[in-house]
């Protein structure tokens, strides 16, 4: 990587768990828009995880992925063993505030410090200009942001738009696990944000959030977790008078986990 800055190129990097899908090719296609060298790692982060059977079925199709990659116009992939990563025992403890404790951070205790553990390890490593998140892990971008800030990092943090199936549902490496019927069910996470959206001038936003959730909540196979109407600075409850609301749901379907978001602007 030395090599790279010394001869002045501009690196762009994209973090990825692997099962790789359009969704992460859109972030590797921004980082090819706007660097000379593009960067991918590939690591199923243990640290991250709360549900050990979550991390054990993880898909890791690392064959397929290494030929997207290529495909795609990736320069370098980064696909580490966990003992390169991690030492035996290790701690890590970043004071994030109150960010780590709401919605994803409240039904995933610990979540967001496995996140900025393996960040801050992959950007000491990678040293890139720029890195690019997606919009589909909302809170993550804030989370990673915030660590940027507070660590005097010199990255830049780049949010890119949600891809979606056509029928709506974003893609996620998880849907790999979702049964036919799950997948049916699922596309009720998506309606229920646009419906939202494009209800959000007229209606009253605790109606909304209540209606909302009833609609998720009276689809077979899903038990929702959080439905929340939020302000995109802190991810407080909005109100009238919030200027950039997102909307931000979580989901079980069948045994899949999912989450999903859209911004209001
Ligand atoms: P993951 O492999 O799930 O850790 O995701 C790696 C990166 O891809 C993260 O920055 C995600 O937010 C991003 N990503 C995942 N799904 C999508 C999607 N549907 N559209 C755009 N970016 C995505």
């Amino acid at each position: 990587m030395a090599d790279l800055h010394n001869n002045g190129k501009s690196t762009g990097f994209v973090a990825t768990m692997g099962a790789l899908h359009p969704g992460h090719l859109s972030l590797i296609e921004q980082a090819k828009q706007h660097n000379d060298v593009v960067i991918c790692s590939i690591f199923v982060n243990p640290t991250q995880f709360t549900d050990p059977s979550d991390l054990e079925k993880y898909p890791r199709p690392i064959e397929k992925d290494t030929q997207m990659l290529a495909d795609a116009g990736c320069d370098i992939l980064f696909n580490p063993p966990v003992n390169e990563m991690y030492a035996a025992h290790e701690h890590w403890h970043l004071e994030l505030g109150e960010i780590e404790h709401l919605l994803e951070g409240k039904f995933r205790p610990g979540h967001y410090q496995g996140v900025t553990q393996v960040v801050y390890k992959l950007f000491n490593i990678i040293k890139p200009n720029t890195a690019y998140f997606g919009q589909k892990d909302f809170q993550q971008v804030m989370v990673i942001s915030k660590m940027v800030e507070l660590m005097n990092l010199p990255v830049k943090i780049v949010m890119c738009p949600i891809l979606r199936e056509d029928d709506g549902l974003a893609m996620s490496s998880r849907n790999i696990h979702l049964t036919a019927d799950d997948r049916q069910h699922a596309l009720v996470l998506s309606k229920a944000l646009q419906w939202v959206k494009d209800k959000f001038a007229a209606d009253k936003i605790e109606e909304l959030q209540a209606e909302a959730a009833k609609m998720i909540g009276n689809e077979p196979g899903v038990e929702l977790e959080y439905f929340e109407i939020a302000d995109s600075n802190n991810l407080h409850p909005a109100n009238q008078h919030t200027k950039n609301p997102v909307v931000l749901v979580a989901a079980r379907v069948g045994k899949t986990r999912l989450i999903d978001n859209i911004l209001i602007d």
